[in-house]
């Protein structure tokens, strides 16, 4: 063992890898070794950029749009970004106060390594995205989770909320729809969590609303600082274009919020990686600016892939799965299948368990929802063409109905 190794920095070396991206590398080995997998873990749209998004950033390639930008972004972009905000969330806010990061991971990043001191704590609500509670890690500060189970429809209600804030809670981390589970907070409860933090102007909220045009059943998107204005001062709302227009692999993610922290998040950002890739800059605008239909369109798809998933999950001995409201996963109960074998003699005795049996015995990739701090549950990311869809939720069946007890 090398002596060098002990110069590892604490909180990283306590901080677990990105539980989403060791599913995404076992799926590619398996696949580089030949085996056929239908891949259900990964959370992007399978849908391409649009071809207008596309150009784009050709055209911003050829016009030699190829140098640094801005650190907090190109200008047209930030205005673009103002416009959303304030035409599509009804939050009034200025282009110099916003944010362009690398990808929405990076806006959350930003956030809490520019805010976060040593015995701070942030509440997440459980099921969380896996990025949350290890980004909180690598500041050194303190992850307050919440279980939020199917009782309350996986939310976070006020009275969780209030048990668990203290003199040190920093943030309160909200995600709606959510990931991993497509819950929806409505604008009524949203109201009644800002409630109980009204009387603690020192705690933030971090909104990340990525999955906001990932909403079904004609039902409306709510966001903290549109519900309550008086939350305004401390919430940073977050989005990016990464599931709105297919366009996760450009990396932008962007933000807007109260002035001291953006410029907190513009000044780590600048020591860091300066400003996001200039092209995807120009591609991200022609999305915000450009015809709307591919989110309308791909949200129907998504909407009609959402019912024959759930509706086919419910159906697999084993498994249980309410009807998401939103985003592109299905949190499906496992329970069934727990203490069982599978046609291979492998004891299931957890979700993982569960998943890893799955892949290997049956090709299909899932996650378990272990990782997002609920099991057993298995996130099933429904981001793939019917065919496939059916294809993959006919694997599992079978691989359900040869277990035995
Ligand atoms: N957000 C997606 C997921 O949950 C992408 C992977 C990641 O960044 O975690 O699968």
């Amino acid at each position: 063992m090398s002596y060098a190794r002990q110069r590892l920095n604490i909180h990283l070396a306590a901080a677990q890898p990105s539980a989403t991206y060791r599913m995404i590398d076992r799926v590619a080995e398996r696949r580089a070794s030949g085996a056929p997998v239908i891949s259900l873990n990964a959370g992007e749209p399978d849908f391409d950029t649009p071809a207008h998004v596309r150009q784009a950033a050709i055209d911003a390639i050829h016009a030699g749009h190829t140098r640094y930008t801005q650190v907090a972004g190109l200008r047209a972009l930030r205005e673009a970004i103002a416009a959303k905000f304030r035409d599509e969330n009804g939050i009034e806010t200025r282009w110099q106060d916003t944010l362009v990061c690398s990808g929405g991971k990076q806006v959350i990043y930003n956030a809490l390594a520019a805010t976060l001191n040593a015995g701070d704590e942030v509440i997440i609500p459980a099921p969380y995205w896996v990025s949350y509670p290890e980004m909180v890690q690598l500041c050194g500060s303190r992850a307050v989770v919440v279980a939020c189970g199917e009782a309350s429809g996986f939310k976070l209600t006020p009275q969780a909320l209030s048990a668990v804030v203290t003199p040190r809670t920093s943030w309160l981390i909200l995600n709606s729809p959510s990931n991993p589970t497509g819950a929806v907070y409505s604008e009524a409860e949203l109201r009644a969590l800002a409630e109980v933090l009204l009387d603690r102007p020192d705690v933030l909220v971090l909104s990340d609303d990525i999955y906001e045009h990932l909403i079904f059943d004609g039902a409306s998107f709510s966001t903290m600082a549109q519900v309550e204005p008086r939350m305004r001062d401390r919430t940073l709302t977050m989005n990016g274009v990464s599931k709105a227009y297919a366009m996760t692999g450009w990396r932008i993610g962007f933000a807007t919020g109260p002035a001291w922290l953006l410029e907190a998040m513009e000044k780590l950002q600048g020591q860091q990686t300066s400003g996001a890739c200039s092209i995807s800059q120009h591609a991200a605008l022609a999305a915000l600016t450009g015809p709307q239909d591919f989110v309308r369109d791909t949200r129907s798809v998504f909407e009609r892939r959402r019912d024959a998933v759930a509706s086919r999950l419910n159906r697999i001995p084993g498994l249980r799965c309410a009807k998401p409201a939103g985003a592109f996963y299905a949190f499906a109960s496992c329970e069934g299948l727990i203490g069982r074998r599978s046609a291979a003699g492998r004891l299931l005795s957890s979700d993982e368990d569960v998943a890893l049996a799955l892949l290997d015995e049956a090709g299909v990739a899932v996650m378990p929802g272990s990782a997002f701090g609920l099991g057993p549950y298995l996130r099933i990311a429904y981001a793939l063409d019917e065919a496939s869809l059916d294809k993959a939720c006919t694997g599992i069946q079978g691989f359900a109905e040869s277990t035995s007890a």
